[in-house]
């Protein structure tokens, strides 16, 4: 008897397993297979794609998206890929080996699920005159930090939305509505935060990489200058030293770091000034709870606004 009931739970156990094996191939098959270089497109594409696609990021929030290592995990994932979603700009350029390696022609520069988000884009800080080695990690094309002005995922969803409609062949209503649905929830936020931000208008800062511009200018921060030399290089104490002079003449309040930068320059500032340093994120991190676009921005306007608050109070 016990051995029948042993029988019989097996049974279930295994046409269970064998039942959810088949349902994830369903629910697979259909979708647009999605890889993206970073958690914040993936959770645009998510918005537009809907129960139409299956998204992954190659590179998680916690990572610096100039410098993310190539793993063979990654060209896997491309293999298979229908669509690869970049930011561009020479940002995530550590994408085109990848590509290379996965020998998949669905998703080569020029292909129809080849997707630079930054097509359309108003390009800050693109360089004119000559440009060399001297300059560090200069971004030929200009800034490419621009997911960081939320305003920007209007570009960023219509790249996605063409090609998203071209992939699966016409009928592109149901990501136009998706997408036209997220802007409209996306702008009443932007504006909510921005009537926030509105007594702190103005407000000088400092950040530890250039990532911060298009933030800056959405929100209404004044950016003046960097705890890193140039973009890429690390702080030296002379470059340091002339910083702190700046901020002290400029009544500095802020210096805005990255969570994969080292504190200890900017440390030092912090104490040398009075200003305060503030962590934010520039992407979207499902690990430390912020698992939407939205959710990033609310976080950061938040942090930085205690922060300000802090800082009259003394
Ligand atoms: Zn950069």
């Amino acid at each position: 008897m016990k051995k029948i009931f042993i029988y019989v739970i097996c049974e279930i156990a295994s046409l269970t397993l064998a039942m959810t094996f088949l349902c994830n191939l369903c629910s697979a098959k259909g979708r647009i297979n999605v890889v993206t270089s970073t958690e914040d497109l993936a959770d645009l594409i998510k918005v537009v794609g809907g129960e139409k696609v299956n998204v992954v990021s190659l590179s998680k929030g916690s990572q610096d998206p100039h410098y993310v290592e190539p793993r063979p995990s990654m060209v896997i994932l491309l293999k298979k890929a229908d669509m690869v979603v970049r930011i561009g700009m020479d940002l995530d350029i550590w994408v085109d080996s990848l590509i290379a390696a996965s020998r998949n022609s669905r998703i080569i520069y020029g292909a129809v699920g080849y997707v630079d988000t930054s097509v359309g884009l108003e390009r800050l800080e693109i360089p004119t005159g000559k440009i060399d080695g001297s300059m560090g990690d200069i971004h030929i094309y200009g800034n490419p930090h621009y997911w960081l002005d939320p305003e920007n995922a209007k570009v960023i969803t219509k790249n996605v939305l063409n090609g998203l409609a071209k992939l699966s062949r016409g009928a592109p209503t149901y990501f136009e509505n998706n997408r036209t649905e997220y802007l409209k929830k996306l702008e009443a936020k932007i504006n909510a935060l921005q009537e926030k931000l509105k007594p702190y208008k103005g407000t000088k800062i400092v950040t530890y990489h250039n990532s911060w511009p298009y933030f800056a200018k959405r929100f209404g921060l004044g950016i003046v200058g960097f705890v890193e030399p140039k973009p890429g290089i690390p702080p030296n104490p002379s470059h340091i030293a002339a910083l702190i002079e700046k901020m002290k003449k400029e009544k500095v309040k802020i210096i805005v770091v990255e969570p994969y930068f080292s504190q200890k320059a900017p440390k030092t500032i912090a104490s040398e000034t009075g200003t305060k340093i503030v962590i934010l994120l520039p992407s979207v991190d499902e690990k430390k709870g912020i698992k939407t676009f939205i959710d990033l921005f609310e976080y950061n306007i938040n942090k930085l606004i205690d922060a300000l608050k802090l800082q009259s109070a003394n």
